[in-house]
């Protein structure tokens, strides 16, 4: 590293990435020879691979001095591997990327461009279509987008990803938000500072497999809006006030109706949906509360987000990030 040139950090996360990775360093590379105002330094994240993906990452620091990695005593998901890659991560400019090429490295310049003169604080990319995907992913996509803005009330573009290159003040506040549960999507706009977004088309995987299924991602939607919206627990207690009201009125209705004309109370039928209907509610709204009584459960416990099996950042890097929790 030259101490003249400012340094991008490339933060890359990768879980059984070993088809791809070497493509990804090298398809990277290449680019970033063209950047030569700045120095670069790639931090990649073993997030428990059970493939060769270690390997591969010692064998290219081995040959590249700026090649750095941190590996996790297991799988600790994405999220976590952002983190410990964001807090590894020297840079003057900081930038996230899958290591599946679906983030293409060629954007990097144009991103780099509308950074450096200081007018934006970060910089991301939203997808405007996404190839091989079936209808009902698109449209649970969509709705998601659509629901995060709302509840979180910060906006998060249809199609945002997490390829985002960001300036060193920025990382340090999100670093700076000490949450268990990360929802990275979330932070990054709850973070405030000027975000600039660049629409591209989104390419297909290069390798290897996508880590998610439809069941985890519904999983990630739920956490998403647990870990930045209290709404949910409001319109539980809403809707329950109203209910609560209507039923009253209801039964006012039949004491009355009762008094005056003596009818027969009648609808068994009626009554069992009703009850179903009522105890289905009911469920539905402790599992809502449920939710944030395990969320607040993870955090009280305080545990470490990630554990670091092994990696070659220098020692006293090593111990600064243990001492982070
Ligand atoms: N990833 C990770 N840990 C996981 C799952 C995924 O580090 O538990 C990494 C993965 O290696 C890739 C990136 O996160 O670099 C995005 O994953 P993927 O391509 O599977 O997601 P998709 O592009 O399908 O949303
Ligand atoms: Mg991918």
């Amino acid at each position: 590293m030259s101490d003249d040139k400012l340094l991008l950090s490339l933060v890359v996360p990768c879980c059984n990435e070993e088809e791809v990775l070497q493509n990804f360093y090298d398809t990277t590379l290449a680019v970033l020879n063209g950047m030569t105002e700045l120095s670069y330094e790639f931090v990649f994240i073993d997030d428990g691979s059970k493939d060769k993906t270690l390997s591969i990452m010692k064998e290219l620091a081995k040959t590249d001095k700026n090649v750095r990695y941190i590996s996790f005593s297991r799988n600790f998901g994405k999220e976590a591997g952002i983190l410990a890659g964001l807090r590894a991560a020297a840079g003057d400019y900081v930038v996230l990327m899958d290591a599946d090429l679906q983030h293409p490295p060629k954007y990097l310049p144009e991103m780099y461009d509308k950074l450096k003169d200081g007018k934006y604080d970060s910089v991301a990319m939203k997808r405007t279509h996404r190839k091989g995907e079936g209808l009902f992913r698109r449209l649970f996509s969509k709705m998601f987008f659509k629901l995060m803005t709302k509840l979180a009330e910060n906006d998060i573009p249809e199609g945002a990803t997490d390829f985002r290159m960001m300036s060193r003040q920025f990382v340090d506040s999100v670093l700076s938000l000490t949450e268990y549960n990360r929802f990275t999507k979330g932070i990054f706009g709850w973070v405030g500072y000027e975000t600039y977004w660049i629409s591209y088309k989104d390419e297909q995987r290069a390798a290897g497999k996508s880590k998610w299924k439809s069941g985890s991602l519904f999983k990630y939607s739920i956490d998403g809006m647990v870990a930045f919206s209290t709404k949910p627990l409001a319109f539980a207690s809403a809707f329950g006030l109203l209910l609560f009201v209507l039923s009253t009125i209801t039964m006012l209705v039949f004491f009355i109706k009762t008094l005056i004309w003596g009818d027969p109370v009648a609808g068994f039928p009626t009554l069992i949906c009703v009850i179903l209907m009522m105890s289905g509610l009911q469920i539905l709204f402790l599992g809502i509360l449920g939710q944030y009584f395990a969320k607040a459960y993870m955090e009280v416990k305080g545990r470490p987000v990630y554990i670091t099996k092994e990696s070659n950042l220098e020692k006293n890097e090593n111990d600064k990030l243990s001492e982070e929790k």
